[in-house]
């Protein structure tokens, strides 16, 4: 989009509209607005800013309230009704499955138009999937679990890839690449055992397509070998060597306690010109599966800073006293989700300053790693049920990442302005997709021409609500969440018929 389409202040375009918000605290990163004013609606598009003459079938007193952008989540695994609803409350608009991503995606996107999705959705190809396929001989499924139940043959976990097998995971990315999938998720630590000449095909197909890879490093460690700062340094490795951009997940949990480190290391990549992005979410805690690798390392209290104690299981709220312990559950339910407090922001100040240097690293987009909602059996609430089962449990990440950092950083700590705050849930994600992805360059602003993907809410009063022990508490605040146009939220309650998300993918043709 040109500077004249999107950038420039427009005149009142003729009505009617469909919907007028009037009176509000306009806030658009990419122009620098931030003052008062209407925004018009119509055909699920900004039709008009500034001071908007009556004449639209419907209007939203927004005085005393922030309008902004839509939230867009680079990283959310919960792709689910019940996911988009706490996401909305979140201020999220646009929810897409990046890190992971999915095989087969055409398959993935006929799911989700199937399920009827409140955001906005979109996937990337998933690297695991392939390797799982190649190395296996299991045919992917396009959803999560299919990793935890293709954990019993750890050949694609450990092993490194035969020159068959490495053109075999080429050829099903480039396939899922071609169906439309907005990049290539690479779980590396996932599968820790592959191999740098796999690695580099994979970065060099996503440099031929000309879109992103989204990385969990293959490494989370403050030790060497196999510490974090070898993880990262192979990546920009990655990026310079092939032209790739590699993008990278969860700056906050991978980088541990060497995020200092990490951050000079990623700046110098992109000072000399690398495409090399972050992403963090605003907590000390990750959440993953029990069966991911790196728990079963002998030596995981020394490298990672955080004993056993540190990983809690989400089902059952227990955590473990020694390695003996975990291995035995590990061994016995891989896919069950766990808790990682690998960093104590409740009681350490130092943790706390490390978690800033990835929340507030210039450039760096803010993103949930949203986990599914799943059930005291450990399945995964499919359902539409609202509010959710009270027994529905995930991450308090899952339901107030964005406006936690908003809350925390911004209001409370005033660490970055509110402009600059939005900024990273809005234009920063958009930007690093939309040279790929054309439906992302109207997303992330609130000009004319973009899309009616729209948050307004109460700044004083904004606040996430889930905790460790109460997930399932949607955020409060966000008083209208509007959706191409349509709401969602209206006067802070869920419209539970609301289905008007869309896909988010790439024309469906190679480029090369
Ligand atoms: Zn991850």
């Amino acid at each position: 989009m040109t500077e004249t389409t999107m950038s420039s202040v427009q005149p009142n375009q003729s009505g009617p509209y469909d919907l007028v918000i009037r009176g509000g605290r306009l806030v658009d990163p990419e122009t620098g607005r931030d003052g008062v004013g209407d925004v018009a609606i119509r055909d699920g598009r900004i039709v008009a800013i500034g001071t908007v003459e009556p004449g639209a079938a419907r209007s939203i007193d927004a005085r005393g309230l922030v309008v902004a952008p839509g939230f867009i989540d680079l990283h959310a695994h919960g792709q689910s009704v019940a996911a988009d609803r706490m996401q909305a409350f979140d201020g999220v608009t646009t929810s897409l499955e990046l890190e992971a991503g999915t095989l087969p995606v055409s398959a993935w996107y006929d799911n989700q138009a199937g399920k009827g999705r409140v955001l906005n959705y979109g996937t990337a190809a998933n690297w695991v999937f392939a390797r799982i396929a190649a190395m296996i001989g299991t045919e992917p499924e396009p959803e999560l679990g299919f990793m935890g139940r293709s954990s019993h043959d750890k050949r694609w976990v450990d092993n490194v890839a035969s020159p068959a097998e490495i053109d075999e995971i080429i050829a099903r990315l480039a396939e899922g690449l071609d169906e439309g999938g907005i990049g290539i998720g690479i779980l590396n630590a996932y599968a820790p055992g592959a191999g740098v000449k796999e690695l580099s095909e994979v970065a060099s197909l996503a440099a031929r397509y000309d879109v992103p890879t989204y990385t969990h490093v293959a490494y989370a460690s403050n030790v060497d070998p196999r510490s974090s700062i070898e993880a990262y340094t192979r990546l920009i490795g990655y990026a310079g060597s092939t032209g790739a951009h590699m993008h990278i997940c969860h700056f906050n949990s991978t980088s541990l306690q060497d995020v200092e480190r990490a951050a000079k290391l990623v700046k110098k990549a992109q000072d000399q010109g690398l495409k090399v992005t972050v992403e963090a979410y605003p907590y000390g805690t990750g959440s993953t599966v029990l069966g991911a690798a790196f728990f079963a390392d002998p030596a995981f209290p020394e490298r990672t800073g955080s004993g056993y104690g540190a990983v809690e299981m989400v089902d059952t709220g227990r955590s473990f006293t020694n390695r003996e312990e975990m291995l035995a559950a590990q061994a016995q339910d891989p896919g069950s989700l766990v808790l990682w407090h690998f960093l104590d922001v409740e009681a350490n100040q130092r943790h706390r300053d490390l978690l800033d240097v990835s929340i507030l690293y210039p450039g760096g987009a803010i993103a949930s790693d949203a986990m599914p909602w799943s059930l005291a059996d450990g399945s995964f609430y499919d359902g539409d049920a609202w509010p959710l089962p009270a027994n529905a449990s995930s991450h308090p990440r899952s339901s107030g990442t964005f406006t936690r950092f908003l809350r925390q950083w911004v209001r409370e700590r005033q660490a970055l302005s509110l402009i600059d705050g939005l900024a990273k849930c809005t234009l920063i994600p958009a930007r690093i997709l939309e040279e790929s992805t054309p439906a992302l360059r109207t997303k992330g602003r609130l000009q004319v021409g973009a899309d009616a993907d729209i948050v307004v809410f109460d700044y004083a009063s904004l606040t996430d609500k889930a905790t460790f022990k109460q997930m399932n508490q949607a955020a409060e605040g966000m008083r209208h969440v509007l959706v191409n146009g349509e709401p969602v939220i209206s006067g802070g309650e869920l419209i539970t018929a609301a289905r008007p998300g869309r896909p988010i993918r790439r024309p469906q043709k190679a480029k090369g």
